[in-house]
């Protein structure tokens, strides 16, 4: 099983049932060597990845409250060299970030060439939220889907690899992990009120997410819709994704030319 990139309409499949790969399920332990094998190779090509400097890699992550974004963040991007990554959290704009246009924050954090950055939530907030909660009107969140795919189109020919990920999960995966906010007191601190709110919206964000899978999954930003509710199954998914996309840009490290390098070993030689 390997993700697909949302094609079509019929490719999105988000009804509770789709949080769950069908089929067999690999063991526990097989899942995990298969994911630690994803997460090393990672591992090592972002080391080539930084130092080849042709690209930067933008990750996005969006998902309900509870889907595995932080979890995934942890699990798959363990292994590489924290000198080449980094991670963009997108809480509600302050008022300082309203003032500017929707995607001043977002560009802000996009990544240099040679870097990962990974975005838990990013400008896909600024369509579904708005939406859900009726905050702006139609016309000017439709209008984001193209000046969404506007920009990722130019990050793209700019040398930024774009992936986008929506951690899927059902309605009863969401309240058990809920749940578990409140009898682990080492998650107490995530749970916030307002995601009984958005759990009561439930049907208003799918929707919301279907507008946005349907209108912004691009041959340069593609979307990747994740079965999120086993989180081993998810990491390992993702891992493989992040893995062949980076396996598939040939990586090199840059050479210096013979004769430069021959000056180079002389001056070094002669060198206190
Ligand atoms: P969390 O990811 O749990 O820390 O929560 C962050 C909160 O910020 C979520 O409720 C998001 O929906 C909200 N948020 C992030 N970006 C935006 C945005 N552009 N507009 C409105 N709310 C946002
Ligand atoms: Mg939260």
């Amino acid at each position: 099983m390997k993700l697909e990139p949302v094609t079509s309409k019929r490719s999105i499949r988000i009804d509770d049932k789709d949080a769950r790969l069908g089929g067999e399920r690999k063991s526990d332990k097989a899942l995990e060597r298969a994911t630690a094998k994803q997460v090393e190779r990672i591992c090592d090509l972002q080391r080539v990845f930084y130092a080849d400097e042709r690209y930067a890699m933008l990750i996005v992550l969006q998902g309900r409250d509870a889907s595995g974004k932080d979890g995934t963040v942890r699990k798959v991007f363990r292994g590489v060299n924290p000198q080449g990554c980094a991670v963009a959290s997108f809480k509600a704009p302050t008022e300082h970030e309203r003032h500017h246009d929707f995607l001043w924050r977002i560009h802000r954090q996009v990544p240099e060439r040679g870097m990962i950055r990974v975005f838990n939530r990013s400008h896909y907030e600024d369509i579904i939220v708005p939406r859900v909660h009726e905050l702006i009107p139609k016309k000017v969140w439709t209008a984001r889907y193209d000046q969404i795919n506007d920009f990722e189109r130019m990050l793209s020919a700019n040398g930024v690899i774009i992936l986008k990920f929506f951690l899927h999960i059902s309605r009863a995966e969401q309240k058990r992990r809920l749940l578990e906010r409140v009898t682990d007191e080492t998650k107490n601190w995530k749970f916030r009120e307002g995601d009984l709110d958005d759990r009561a919206n439930w049907d208003r964000f799918t929707k919301a997410y279907r507008g946005v899978l349907a209108n912004t999954s691009t041959k340069w930003a593609p979307w990747y819709i994740v079965p999120a509710d086993d989180d081993d199954v998810r990491n390992w998914l993702i891992a493989r994704t992040v893995a062949e996309t980076l396996a598939r840009l040939n990586l090199r490290y840059p050479k210096a030319e013979p004769a430069v390098l021959r000056k180079w070993r002389s001056r070094i030689e002669r060198a206190d």
